[in-house]
């Protein structure tokens, strides 16, 4: 963790709630315009909507657990995507993105930048680097991947990815919301880190918040007064959200810890009970070994699992009873919550993909995204989970 300091020496750290700043002199107002003041300048503040105190504490402390430069935070996960992409890339540009991403940034690709904005994407399946290689044309400005991705696991090759997109002159961005401290990115070649903090960042299902990682140049470049999405667009954090955010990161080393070991655990007793699972800590899934080389060692290999039911009826009958007869967890989207979170991807929060383009990412209509919590025993959890699977017969 990185030290910093409350306003009045503090062990933690003050929350600024102001919207506007206050000068002692008035010359240094247009020096703050014209950024030859600022945060890290002469420590000057000006609105909040540009840099605020609390929120920037947040985005230094996000920043040094993905060993990255400088950071920011913003209103959502999907804002820090959004402002990411618009700072990249303009009308006439191309990104090139994973086939299996989480279906809100699936639709603002596949939708909403090409009607809107003029930018077109093309999704490749991310572990066939052939294939990567041939999408990026010289108007490719991102290559875009998740690092494990939502919902189907599959794991980034950050270093070749990095490569690839280098070596075609476009930034590998990488949404880590599913591995925070598990992967880190940037030490792999990752130019940009996006979280959404919704998740396991904050882990208590509390706030809607996201961030964004890279170099100062590249943040500075988004609260550009001009040009900066972050700036311009202006989905910004509240400060208040800012510090209670902050108050959970000193444990996410300890959550995820367990999130993982709980997920590996069910992992293991599901597959010996004879369930198709999908879970990166599996020897058998397609990427476990590729994961085990990116990974920090202690962290696992992650806190959501996949168990394929083939159809969606079972899946529903499944969640339905681990919910309302075990209390095993929540029938609910989202993910990195203290308690069990499950949903049917193919259904909710893999919707805005097509049939064919689910067919395409491997999403299956049985699958029960589960986000594994930490709550109860683990004992207790799997008698819960193996009452259920009793009831529904498999
Ligand atoms: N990225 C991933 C991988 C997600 O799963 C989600 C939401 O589920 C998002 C981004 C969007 O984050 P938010 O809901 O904070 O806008």
């Amino acid at each position: 963790m990185r030290h910093e300091f409350g306003e009045h020496g503090g062990v933690n750290m003050s929350i600024e709630t102001s919207t506007t700043f206050t000068v002692l002199d008035a010359e240094t107002m247009p020096e703050i315009f014209t950024g030859t003041r600022g945060p890290d300048m002469g420590g000057c503040y000006l609105y909040g909507r540009h840099f605020n105190p609390t929120v920037y504490v947040l985005g230094r402390q996000v920043a040094a657990l993905e060993g990255a430069e400088t950071g920011y935070c913003t209103a959502s996960g999907m804002s820090a995507i959004s402002a990411v992409i618009l700072q990249l890339c303009g009308t006439g540009d191309a990104v090139v993105s994973g086939n299996t991403v989480y279906g809100g940034t699936f639709a603002l690709f596949k939708e909403y930048l090409p009607a809107r904005m003029g930018i077109d994407v093309t999704f490749v399946d991310m572990s066939d680097l052939d294939a990567v290689e041939a999408a990026l044309n010289d108007r490719v400005r991102v290559l875009y991947v998740e690092s494990i991705a939502n919902p189907t696991l599959r794991v980034a090759d950050i270093p070749k990815l990095a490569e690839l997109a280098h070596a075609h002159g476009a930034q590998l961005v990488v949404d880590n919301t599913f591995a925070p401290l598990i992967v880190s990115p940037i030490q792999h070649g990752a130019d940009v880190v996006i979280h959404s903090l919704t998740k396991f960042m904050n882990g208590a299902s509390d706030y809607i918040a996201g961030a964004i990682c890279g170099s100062t140049e590249f943040i500075m470049s988004m609260m550009d007064l001009h040009q900066g999405s972050l700036m311009l667009l202006g989905p910004t954090m509240d400060p208040r959200a800012a510090y209670n955010i902050s108050m959970r990161l000193p444990h996410l080393a300890l959550r995820m810890k367990e999130h993982s070991h709980r997920a590996q655990v069910l992992a293991e007793r599901l597959v010996e009970r004879g369930l198709d699972v999908v879970y990166p800590g599996l020897p058998d899934h397609p990427d476990h070994a590729l994961l085990q080389s990116l990974a920090n060692p202690g962290y696992g290999a992650g806190g959501v699992l996949g168990v394929d039911l083939k159809e969606n009826a079972l899946a529903n009958q499944f969640m339905e009873t681990l919910q309302n007869r075990d209390k095993f967890g929540y029938m609910a989207v989202s993910l990195g919550y203290f308690d069990t979170l499950m949903s049917c991807s193919a259904t909710s929060t893999s919707s805005e993909l097509s049939e064919e383009d689910q067919k395409a990412a491997g999403i299956l209509p049985g699958l029960v995204r589960v986000s594994v919590g930490y709550t109860g025993s683990l004992e207790q959890r799997w008698a819960q989970l193996e009452d259920a699977l009793n009831v529904i017969g498999v």
